[in-house]
């Protein structure tokens, strides 16, 4: 009897449980817990941290998990490992959803970067108006550099800033083109730093960049152990033996 663990946080992991439970598949949905008011699920949902590797070991075997499915985030880097670990110890199958990276299309102005840190060394020494679009996390040491002005795209009110530091827009992707370029028109912006998140949900202002012919600073992804991996529901669903093609 299956019964499957799918570690959300991202659009794919949606439409995952909306699979899941369309095929009648018993399973429960893990959110970190990084906003307010996550999205609705159609499966049993959990929030929050398990406690590390022995705090997910142990929920997998209390709930009797048989399956888990690892969709969070690309930059969700320690849950993806904490996962790797506990499955093992516990020798419960593990399989990762993951989307491809973004890749440079003709008229991208992209500066790849490592981390953080680099995309913060990455921006100007002179004012710059910079998109923001990396979530809430991380953002003091760009705030650090009081000469540029930020736009920031927040789920959550978690913080303000004064007119003449920057501008805080509350939204939840998927982004469309039309918003994304009247934000970099509006805003004047100069350039765009973000993570290189992958997927569809919010890459438009990468196009919006390109056709502004703005530079992007994109933070490259880290590193995650090795697990077998997929890039589709459908293959997921084939993986859980529930449905597919
Ligand atoms: P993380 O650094 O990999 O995880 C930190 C801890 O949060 C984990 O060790 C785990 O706590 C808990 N956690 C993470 N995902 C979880 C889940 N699905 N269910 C239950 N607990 C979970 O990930 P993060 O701090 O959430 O995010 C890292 C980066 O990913 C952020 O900078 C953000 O840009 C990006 N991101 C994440 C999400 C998301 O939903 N997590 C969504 C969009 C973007 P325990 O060790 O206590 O189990």
């Amino acid at each position: 009897m299956l019964r499957v663990l799918v570690l959300g946080g991202t659009t794919e992991a949606s439409r995952l449980a909306q699979a899941l439970a369309q095929a009648g598949v018993d399973g429960i949905f893990s959110y970190a817990g990084r906003t307010s008011v996550p999205i609705a699920q159609p499966l049993p949902t959990r929030v929050g941290g398990f406690g590390g590797v022995a705090g997910l070991q142990a929920y997998l075997q209390t709930e009797r998990i048989t399956h888990v499915v690892d969709a969070t985030h690309p930059f969700a880097a320690q849950m993806s490992s904490h996962a790797v670990q506990a499955c093992a110890a516990v020798g419960i199958p593990l399989l990762a959803l993951e989307r491809p990276a973004w890749q440079a299309h003709s008229g991208d102005v992209w500066q790849h970067v490592p981390d953080i840190a680099a995309a913060v060394q990455a921006l100007p020494a002179t004012p710059a108006r910079v998109f923001l679009a990396i979530g809430r996390q991380h953002l003091a040491p760009f705030l650090a550099c009081a000469q540029h002005w930020y736009l920031l795209r927040l789920v959550d009110p978690v913080l303000d800033l004064p007119t003449e530091r920057g501008h805080v827009v509350l939204d939840r992707g998927p982004f469309t083109l039309e918003g994304d370029r009247a934000l970099l028109h509006a805003h004047g912006i100069s350039h765009v730093v973000s993570k290189n998140s992958g997927g569809a949900g919010a890459q438009a202002k990468l196009t919006a960049a390109r056709e502004r012919g703005l530079p992007v600073i994109l933070i490259d992804r880290p590193p995650v152990p090795a697990r077998q991996t997929v890039g589709t529901i459908n293959d997921v669903c084939l993986w859980l033996g529930c449905a597919g093609s």
